[in-house]
């Protein structure tokens, strides 16, 4: 199977601002940042998208939660709050069919996603 770019980004062939690693999941920084702080978090097991995630994948998928509290802790975001964003497939805007969640932060964030107007 194709690598993703993620999975390329995680393992260090496509460069990047990694700023969190561990045995499920990484982190870096988008690179087209839509808010003053703008993370994937990303899990190393290139799922897809959530339409197809297993029971298997709970603790990675949990562990995507526990990781984007402890980069807000680090950036200092997280009793102000911050934006977690999962696009899941064409519908969802999702470009990257590898699992990630947006941290998006630093900044009053605008309205959530509305249908776009055909
Ligand atoms: P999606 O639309 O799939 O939810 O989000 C994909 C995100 O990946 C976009 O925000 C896009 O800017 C980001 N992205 C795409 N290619 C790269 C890359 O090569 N490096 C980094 N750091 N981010 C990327």
């Amino acid at each position: 199977m194709e690598e993703t770019i993620f999975t390329k980004i995680i393992n260090g062939t496509i460069p990047s601002t990694l700023i969190y690693h561990d045995d499920l999941v990484s982190a870096f920084a988008d690179i087209a940042p839509k808010a003053p702080h703008h993370i994937l978090i990303v899990t190393n097991k290139p799922i897809p998208s959530v339409a197809h995630v297993e029971a298997e994948d709970e603790a990675a998928l949990g562990r995507l939660f526990t990781a984007a509290r402890k980069i807000a802790t680090d950036l200092g975001v997280n009793e102000k709050g911050y934006r977690l964003i999962v696009n899941v497939g064409e519908d969802g805007g999702q470009e990257v069919p590898h699992i990630h969640m947006h941290l998006l932060a630093g900044d009053k964030l605008g309205g959530m996603g509305f249908p776009q107007s055909k």
